[in-house]
């Protein structure tokens, strides 16, 4: 019989009816003679709703007490989970991230998991007991709470079942799996029956939504597999696993979008060394994370530098570029808020040749205009216009035979 680590997020248990299905999905599985370590996240918007409390008193809360707050989430979510398990005859026992022993680093809000003791948890599995464990929280060796970053309950399910050596790690989700395109854009879109981690690693980075990146570089090292299905109903999902032969042979899994980005462009910069190296240490040194970047040929000794950045930090880009144009000698700077990122994911890339003339094609054809590229050794970018970018998902989804064939 396996040992199964299954995730539920904050929606499937955002109320007692959701719970109460969740927590008979749980008895089944256990009840079929599976070891079960369950860990959950807080219930719909609590941690939202937990942010807006702290903000309302403090500008910028204390982050120490922050984690004592947000922790708390999570906390009533494994309590009622076992309470409705132990309803259903299941026996369970349900344990905050420190009392199982998950040790991190001390940068509150953001702690990075150190090392899991989860004696505690074997101990429970060996009493015959489902293991309900809050995801998102551990504490520092001095014994303070401690968070891991928006949507760390995924990571602690992956380091939780590396630590137990778990034969699997489900996400429970309420979409059906990984698809070749969002379904809600592209209608003939269809599931992956398997990505590799790092088609899985550039989805997210890209704009999929499905899991958090930390926790498949995590199951990654680790050689976990994961299997992302749906919650409220008992169709096989997509697994992430390690990459085989026959992934390389499917030339693309997927395509994905990215609307929160935003581009910047200095006009005007005096075409010499030193200054892309300028520009871009100050955006680093405070922190501002960039993600493409294009600069055009010269012109009579000037030329422009565009890049794009998460919409979050638009603000603190354009302070900063703001601050620099002077020292560097350009004329302005333009912001487009209204861009959009488009994607083509899969590592049969390495292989196979042709790839970005095909999707660039598509794209000529609907008389999209390419603003930016980028590439890595799996994946192709191109930035275009916000209002394009269903017409462009559609199209390179269609160029590349990705749809389900009806
Ligand atoms: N509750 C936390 C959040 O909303 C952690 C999680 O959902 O994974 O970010
Ligand atoms: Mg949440």
């Amino acid at each position: 019989m396996s040992l199964i680590v299954q995730k539920y997020g904050g929606s499937s248990v955002a109320d007692a009816g959701k719970m109460l299905t969740v927590a008979r999905r749980i008895a089944k599985t256990r009840k079929a003679g599976h070891r079960v370590v369950v860990v959950v996240s807080a219930p719909g918007d609590t941690t939202d709703d937990l942010i807006a409390m702290a903000k309302n008193l403090s500008e910028l809360p204390d982050e120490r007490e922050m984690d004592v707050l947000l922790a708390t989430g999570e906390q009533q979510s494994i309590a009622l989970l076992a309470i409705a398990l132990k309803s259903l005859g299941c026996d369970a026992v349900s344990y905050t991230g420190p009392q199982v022993g998950i040790v991190t680093d001390k940068v509150h809000t953001k702690a990075r998991i150190v090392r899991i003791e989860g004696g505690r948890i074997r101990k429970a599995l060996a009493r015959g007991q489902v293991v309900v464990v809050a995801g998102f929280q551990g504490m520092t060796p001095d014994e303070d709470i401690t968070t891991l970053g928006r949507g760390g309950s995924d990571l602690t399910a992956v380091a939780v079942a590396a630590a137990l050596k778990a034969d699997v790690c489900e996400f429970y989700k309420d979409v059906d799996g990984v698809f070749t395109a969002n379904p809600g854009l592209v209608k003939n879109a269809r599931k992956l029956p398997a990505v590799s981690y790092d088609e899985m690693l550039e989805m997210a980075a890209s704009g999929a939504q499905v899991l958090n990146a930390r926790s498949v570089e995590f199951a990654k090292n680790y050689g976990i597999k994961i299997h992302v299905r749906p919650t409220f109903n008992e169709k096989e999902g997509t697994i992430v696993m390690q990459e085989t032969k026959a992934m390389e042979k499917v030339v693309i899994s997927g395509v994905t979008y990215n609307k929160n980005e935003a581009k910047v462009t200095v006009r005007g910069v005096p075409d010499k060394p030193g200054i892309a190296a300028n520009l871009f240490s100050r955006l680093g040194a405070s922190g501002v994370n960039v993600d493409m970047i294009i600069q055009n040929i010269g012109e009579q000794g000037f030329s422009d530098i565009s890049f794009t950045v998460d919409r979050s930090e638009l603000k603190k880009a354009q302070k900063v570029v703001n601050e620099g144009v002077k020292k560097m000698g350009a004329s302005g700077v333009l912001v487009d808020e209204g861009i959009s990122k488009v994607s083509v994911v899969g590592v049969g890339m390495r292989s196979h040749s042709g790839v970005a003339a095909k999707m660039f094609q598509a794209l000529a054809k609907n008389a999209i205009n390419i603003q930016m590229i980028s590439t890595s050794e799996i994946k192709i970018s191109v930035v275009i216009d916000g209002k394009d970018t269903a017409k462009a998902v559609n199209a390179i989804h269609q160029a590349f035979g990705l749809g389900r064939h009806f």
